[in-house]
């Protein structure tokens, strides 16, 4: 069980992501088109579709949505204020910056975040959290958008079929027991063989194991022994008829993912 400290980390946590899931971002902020034949093959055949499919960021939605991640965050931790508000200044200077930005905020690496950190001379720390806050916003608005264009059933990959995010939470379905992985950065399901591993597909049930934790019988922690990897997972069948906030869910069981890393296993692929 989580301790008390741990709890309130946790509700401050929820608290915030809250209120940024809550903030504006207008329909105009990003276009999208249908998915072209090409893109639904690639897709089919295993590509994320936002890897094959990409959106189009409006620079000064994107500027705008920043800033007000960038308040929201500070509300939270006011000791972020004057570096936070050093990066949207520099952004707000460096018109060429927001374009590139906003066109290429799909397909950032770590490379490209540091060079940009140092071109501004701000902490690296602090441009991703402000990037990968904003990134979210921006994912979760593409996944609801192209929903309609996927068919989640030939999707068998334990990671994210719209944004490529790795699986590090599932749901076994209260009627069926039917399994399904969760994507907590974009807030995607699909629908996911009940006895494999979703990090390296092993299905071999000797080696896939589960634990729970005395009193919170309701969560397991599925292992597998071939590749290491582990998945939380939430047992509909004893939340008591209570409709399963994914989301949530992964930020109330945090101390599920420090067991499992203790016991030396690991979400990363
Ligand atoms: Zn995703
Ligand atoms: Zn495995």
């Amino acid at each position: 069980m989580p301790t008390e400290e741990a709890r309130q980390v946790m509700s401050r946590m929820i608290n915030f992501y809250d209120e940024l899931l809550q903030l504006d971002l207008e329909e105009e902020a990003l276009k999208i088109s249908k998915p072209g034949e090409d893109a639904l093959q690639q897709w089919l055949s295993g590509t994320p579709l936002i890897k094959c499919h990409l959106p189009t960021i409006n620079t000064s939605f994107f500027l705008q949505l920043m800033d007000k991640v960038k308040d929201l965050i500070v509300s939270y931790q006011p000791e972020r204020q004057e570096e936070l508000s050093k990066i949207i200044d520099a952004l707000r200077d460096d018109v060429q910056m927001q374009q590139s930005l906003a066109a290429g905020l799909f397909n950032l690496d770590q490379q490209s975040i540091y060079s940009i950190a140092a071109q501004w001379g701000v902490a690296v720390e602090q441009l991703e959290l402000l990037l990968n806050h904003t990134l979210k916003l921006f994912l979760q608005r593409y996944a609801q958008r192209v929903a309609p264009f996927l068919d989640l059933k030939y999707w068998d990959s334990g990671i994210c079929p719209v944004c490529g995010n790795v699986a590090h939470l599932a749901r076994l379905e209260k009627e069926t027991g039917k399994r399904f992985l969760y994507c907590s950065l974009c807030d995607t399901e699909w629908p996911f063989k009940r006895v494999a591993c979703p990090r390296c597909l092993n299905e071999n049930q000797k080696d896939l194991q589960y634990f729970t934790v005395d009193g919170q019988e309701k969560y397991r922690v599925y292992t597998c022994a071939k590749c290491k990897g582990y998945i939380k997972t939430v047992d509909e069948r004893k939340m008591g008829g209570k409709t399963v906030d994914m989301f949530r869910e992964d930020l109330q069981t945090i101390h599920l993912d420090l067991l499992a890393r203790q016991e030396g296993y690991n979400v990363i692929s």
